[in-house]
């Protein structure tokens, strides 16, 4: 089967350890599978993007060894393909416009979205745009965690699909661009995991292929909060750290003798490619010592 991965960051910060795990981690299981690996920078939510941030991250994806197929896909130019997955949906009656406020949610104590706005099956002014979420079961195999499945309406409820301040959800946009960019896996971090049956849900009523799904295990600090921006993890340094390229290869479960000599970025990757072995993935997080 020909294999399209893709590597997503968003430009809310530098690439820290956590980043790399899902670049190396997608970047081999892409390669080693003789695929295309591509890039997508995530850069949709203007409020919470660093300035200089996604000049940086290509920086650190070169200096890193990585090399992606094609240009790089900007979120921010595909309004017209969100906006005509939306039409789609209203089409389909599958959308409705919510001005419920988050407190006013938050007073209700319900966990997931109560369905409360339904009804308004057409514009309505300063409304969210929420899916109408079908009752059932999402099943799907995840080719580290195994069998999962939850049911999106009981767990998360009618979710936005485009925020009352226009700007487009996360979920709408990743379902959309893994469709036209024909990703036929999608590597990741586990923190993603939980995400992944609203986007099947969301797959299924535009019509569009569901693709296979790996989740990495992720890097965590001692007290067991994820590694990520908000926890101030530290930028990948540069140049390029070849221990820490050593270090994820070995956290992604291969098989990397002690004291492997510090080669260019690229010849480690090149070394994790040929050894790959995507079985071998553990799925517990791991302590990032020092790295973040
Ligand atoms: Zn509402």
């Amino acid at each position: 089967m020909r294999y399209i991965g893709r590597f997503a960051p968003s430009p809310t910060g530098p690439l820290h350890l956590g980043s790399l795990v899902a670049a190396v981690g997608s970047y081999c299981d892409a390669r080693a599978a003789g695929g295309q690996w591509l890039l997508r920078m995530e850069d949709i939510d203007p409020p919470r993007m660093m300035p200089g941030a996604a000049d940086t991250i290509l920086r650190q994806l070169e200096a890193y060894g990585f090399e992606w197929d094609g240009g790089v896909l900007w979120q921010s130019t595909r309004s017209e393909a969100y906006l005509a997955a939306l039409e789609q949906l209203r089409a389909q009656g599958d959308v409705f416009w919510c001005c419920c406020s988050r407190a006013e949610l938050a007073r209700l104590g319900a966990s997931a979205y109560p369905g409360l706005c339904r009804a308004f099956t057409s514009p309505r002014e300063n409304a969210a745009l929420r899916l109408r979420v079908p009752d059932g079961i999402q099943h799907f195999r995840d080719l580290v965690l195994g069998k999962q499945s939850e049911n999106v309406r009981e767990v998360v409820g009618d979710f936005v699909l485009r925020r009352r301040d226009g700007l487009f959800s996360y979920q709408l946009a990743v379902v959309v661009d893994d469709a036209a960019q024909g990703i036929t896996r999608v590597v990741r971090g586990a923190d993603l995991l939980d995400n992944t049956a609203r986007q099947i849900v969301l797959q299924r009523l535009l019509g569009v292929p569901t693709p296979e799904y790996l989740h990495l295990p992720l890097a965590v600090h001692a007290d067991g909060s994820k590694l990520s921006k908000q926890t101030h993890a530290g930028a990948l340094p540069l140049p390029p750290a070849p221990d820490l390229l050593w270090l994820v290869l070995r956290q992604l479960g291969q098989e990397v003798a002690p004291g492997m000599p510090p080669l260019p970025a690229r010849e480690i990757l090149a070394w994790g490619i040929r050894h790959w072995q995507p079985q071998a993935i553990p799925w517990q997080p791991f302590l990032a010592n020092g790295g973040g």
